[in-house]
């Protein structure tokens, strides 16, 4: 021990010497264990047991999360921590993590104040709700409007929307933690007015919709809108609430991409109790908004699930910056990365194509431009593509090896660079990129 400990001075003065100690010590333990079982076996010198150490700890002290650079095609990439925030959020978050702040207080009263307030009148402005909340996300937002609003009770929901997002958030399931009975109406593929007639008892709590985010049914079909049933909810005094999923608050159309059901439609709509995601086409942080009628949002409020499902202050700030950028719709699109992203032309893709192609050159494969079909991600307009424009890298050979062994090495990048495997090609999806430089760097130091 003595003897490694003495080698190890260096890595001492770097990481501190209890650290470094105590992974020496495991890693003996290690060594003993091993000539327990076989008397046989190496020992290690000294030097060999400190490069271990060494390369255990450069392991730990590199951060897991990192930054890496999304050419998969899909703008709101779940797995890679969908919407990229505007810097006016970054700021913001860096202030108020550095800072007191006036989180929770009340300055013009001297008292405790709400945390909501820092984003409740900008959502009430933007989509002209009556009141509004946040949580953690919306899986949190959808559990505790349904346990708010109607534990112990029935909830009808159409047989087309009892959707699985993804992870363990399905409708069913989510109901049922909320202590509510999901009543299933209609057919996958038809449900009518009268279903939700026909559902509605004494021991109903409320009606409800789900966005089928992540898949469309086509065919012999029949949904019946928001607006139906809303009327429906309201002849029997229920509240009608609509879990809309990516949630925009601007028309899509606007920018030549598919109409997307906003929030305010819905709320026009009547729905009562709105949900939806602050980090999908809202382009913001990780979180849930809840819209609608004062009374229903004051009883989610006051609901003690509330207080376990909090936003903490950094996403509070990301929030309410990125909530006044919807203040001023001409800017939008440029201010938020994940519209920005969406909108961006072909033929401004297609010149950064031609930059890269120049400048790629990869011993062993073909750079090609290409011509691609990107996805919103995230559950919005799941079967639409937006055209787009890559690069393709294909080994010269075919070799399906190579063409791996390829996407293995970007992937093994300082910051690792995520394509798409396709048609015997590795593809760069460019919608996504910021900087040709920043991929030219990264690709200038493969291993192949
Ligand atoms: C994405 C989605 C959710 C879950 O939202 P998170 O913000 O990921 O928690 C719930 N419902 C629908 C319809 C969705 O599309």
């Amino acid at each position: 021990m003595d003897d490694v400990i003495n080698q190890a001075a260096a890595l001492i003065e770097v990481h501190g010497r209890s650290g470094v100690t105590e992974r020496i010590r495991i890693e003996i333990n290690q060594v003993r264990s091993t000539l327990k079982q076989n008397q046989a076996a190496e020992i290690p010198s000294a030097k060999s047991i400190v490069s271990r150490v060494e390369n255990y700890l450069t392991h730990i002290n590199r951060s897991s999360l990192r930054p890496v650079i999304n050419l998969s095609g899909t703008v709101l990439h779940t797995n890679l921590g969908r919407a990229r925030l505007p810097d006016s959020a970054l700021d913001a978050m860096r202030t108020v993590g550095e800072q007191y702040s006036n989180l929770e207080y009340d300055l013009g009263e001297g008292k405790r104040g709400d945390r909501d307030v820092h984003v409740e009148e900008l959502i009430q402005l933007i989509t002209g709700a009556e009141a509004a909340t946040v949580v953690n996300n919306n899986a949190a937002a959808v559990m505790i409007a349904l346990s708010a609003l109607a534990q112990d009770k029935e909830v009808p929901v159409s047989r087309g929307e009892l959707v699985e997002i993804g992870g363990s958030f399905r409708i069913p399931d989510i109901m049922s933690q909320s202590g509510c009975q999901l009543k299933e109406i209609g057919t996958t593929n038809r449900t009518h007015p009268k279903d939700y007639q026909n559902a509605i008892t004494e021991r109903t709590g409320l009606l409800m919709k789900v966005h089928t985010s992540n898949y469309e049914i086509n065919g012999f079909t029949h949904a019946v809108t928001d607006a139906e049933v809303a009327t429906i909810a309201h002849e029997h005094g229920l509240p009608f609430i609509t879990d809309l999923g990516s949630g925009t608050l601007v028309d899509l159309q606007t920018w030549d991409l598919p109409y997307e059901t906003t929030v305010q439609d819905s709320l026009k709509a009547g729905a009562d109790v709105v949900t939806f995601s602050g980090d999908k086409l809202l382009g913001g942080p990780q979180c849930g908004l809840i819209v609608g009628r004062r009374d229903l949002i004051e009883k989610i409020k006051r609901h003690p699930l509330k207080r376990a499902l909090r936003l903490d202050k950094m996403t509070i700030a990301a929030l309410s910056e990125v909530l006044r950028l919807y203040l001023n719709p001409e800017k939008l699109r440029q201010a938020i990365p994940a519209l920005r992203d969406l909108t961006r032309s072909i033929e401004e893709l297609r010149k950064l194509a031609e930059q890269l192609r120049k400048q790629i050159s990869l011993p062993g494969f073909d750079c090609e431009i290409t011509e691609l079909n990107s996805q919103i991600g995230s559950g919005a307009l799941p079967t639409h593509t937006i055209p787009s424009v890559g690069i393709a890298l294909r080994p010269t050979d075919g070799s399906g090896t190579k063409q791996l062994a390829l996407e293995a090495a970007c992937r093994a990048l300082p910051i690792p660079v995520l394509g798409r495997l396709h048609e015997g090609a590795l593809m760069f999806d460019l919608r996504t990129l910021d900087s040709a430089e920043a991929l030219l760097d990264q690709l200038s130091q493969l291993q192949l």
